[in-house]
């Protein structure tokens, strides 16, 4: 059997529905990342500044890069002219920073905040809680730098499908809560739940996500 990036693309996409694909970059080659182009997939991921920066400057200009691994405050300088959305903002000093940076280049600059929902000690986010104080203190005035999109997680990495699916449900809860309280002072651009990646996608999808972050299952490539 023979499967090639077009066909995992066109796989992939049958299951998406509305749900955006963001295609996560890291580790592929240039080559690799220029045949996604090709298919006119422009929504691509890393979770590495650095990488990001050395994946902007050689692939086309109108990639809509997405920053999704955790982000040292010192390093927001470098992306902020250029990046449209930044999944991992773990802390409110972080988006403080963004907020900062994105003025000065003269942006907004799309976030979600990442929320910490796996059992594992080693993974990047807040909780709930932390996400409603940012979003109480009349952040749109305070925060005009950024935008506020929605919500980022990641399960656990487990073969056990009921605790992931329980994670992706709880998560979906919080975005839900905070997305009503939002609508309820009127802010509408509150629609962004980012949840699944290869190998959670589908079941991330039937429980509400709204993105979807996909590499392993994109350039999975076997030649037989
Ligand atoms: C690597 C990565 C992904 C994609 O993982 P795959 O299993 O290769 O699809 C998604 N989200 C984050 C935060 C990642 O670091």
């Amino acid at each position: 059997m023979e499967t090639s990036i077009k066909e995992n693309l066109e796989n992939i996409t049958k299951k998406l529905g509305s749900t955006k694909l963001v295609v996560v970059s890291k580790t592929r080659t240039i080559q690799e990342l220029e045949e996604v182009y090709g298919l006119n997939f422009k929504c691509m991921a890393e979770n590495r500044v650095q990488y990001l920066l050395d994946r902007y400057e050689q692939l086309p200009k109108d990639i809509e890069w997405h920053l999704i691994g955790h982000l040292q405050t010192n390093k927001v300088k470098f992306i902020a002219p250029f990046v449209q959305m930044i999944q991992s903002v773990d802390s409110a000093h972080l988006l403080e920073e963004i907020n900062k940076q994105a003025i000065k280049n003269n942006r907004v600059i799309d976030i979600l905040l990442q929320i910490y929902i796996a059992k594992e000690e080693t993974k990047f986010g807040m909780d709930e809680q932390e996400a409603l104080e940012i979003l109480n203190n009349n952040f749109e005035a305070q925060y005009a730098g950024v935008r506020i999109r929605g919500l980022m997680g990641m399960a656990s990495f487990t073969e056990n499908q009921t605790q992931v699916r329980s994670e992706f449900k709880h998560l979906k809860n919080i975005y839900d809560k905070l997305n009503s309280t939002l609508n309820n002072r009127n802010i509408n651009y509150f629609d962004t739940l980012s949840m699944g990646m290869s190998g959670d996608y589908e079941m991330a999808i039937e429980e509400g996500s709204t993105l979807v972050r996909i590499g392993s299952a994109v350039f999975a490539v076997d030649k037989e």
